[in-house]
């Protein structure tokens, strides 16, 4: 049996979330034009008024809809401490543990060779903007305990130290509380061989951080095919 074209359009469209497959879209689509027409409306009015206002904070990079978000525009949050997280969705978490009260920075992602996503996708630029402005003074790498999300940290975590910064880890899984800002590095959950693969790589990177131009660019890019080789490799002790 062949949908209708405009049913098709709306099945076709609802695919575009993430987990959601050819079945789970034709159940959400008659769910909605059966049972509620008018929740389907407001969830269009929503879908729509969010595509056309939410926009990135200008400092942290955070979803908002003004020029600064919630967060970086409270005056009675800590500006010496800067937590730097992979999604929103991190923001979220940590603030609903209640124990941060510094600002953040989103890289709305990690470094991903594979992917094409590099310090520029990521925002470095405006991270290093934002660490010129010379309130930071501790900075907290919140990344995800992936391969993607240490390797980030590693490039970070040097560039960081490298400015003066106190620099401290924390993994998806510890606890994120008062504890948050002393955590100590860590990686605990990780086998060791990558570990060391991501040390060792993740040393020699961050240091091109602080060169500048071309020549950082062609050394970096050489590491990172280096490193997704060894992601590849590390890949099947991780999926
Ligand atoms: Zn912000």
């Amino acid at each position: 049996m062949k949908y209708s074209p405009g049913l098709a359009r709306l099945v076709e469209a609802l695919r575009l979330l993430p987990g959601v497959g050819p079945k789970s879209a034709q159940r959400m689509a008659f769910h909605l034009l059966e049972r509620n027409r008018e929740g389907g409306r407001a969830l269009a009015r929503a879908l729509e008024e969010a595509v056309a206002n939410v926009v990135h904070c200008r400092r942290c990079r955070m979803l908002t809809e003004g020029e600064l978000c919630e967060i970086c525009a409270a005056p009675r949050r800590d500006a010496t401490a800067l937590c730097i997280v992979e999604s929103p969705a991190d923001v979220v978490a940590v603030e609903q543990s209640g124990g941060y009260g510094g600002r953040y920075f989103v890289l709305m992602g990690h470094l991903s060779p594979l992917d094409g996503i590099g310090p520029e996708q990521l925002g470095f630029d405006r991270l290093e903007a934002l660490l010129d402005e010379g309130e930071i003074r501790e900075v907290i790498l919140a990344t995800n305990p992936t391969v993607e999300g240490e390797a980030t940290a590693h490039y970070l975590g040097e560039a960081l130290r490298a400015r003066g910064l106190a620099v401290s880890r924390i993994a998806r899984g510890l606890p994120v509380g008062g504890e948050l800002a002393s955590a100590p590095y860590t990686v605990a959950e990780h086998p060791l061989a990558t570990l060391a693969i991501v040390a060792g790589l993740g040393f020699v990177i961050g240091a091109l951080w602080k060169m500048g131009g071309s020549r950082r660019e062609s050394v970096y890019d050489g590491l990172l095919a280096r490193l997704s080789d060894l992601q590849r490799q590390a890949g099947r002790h991780w999926q």
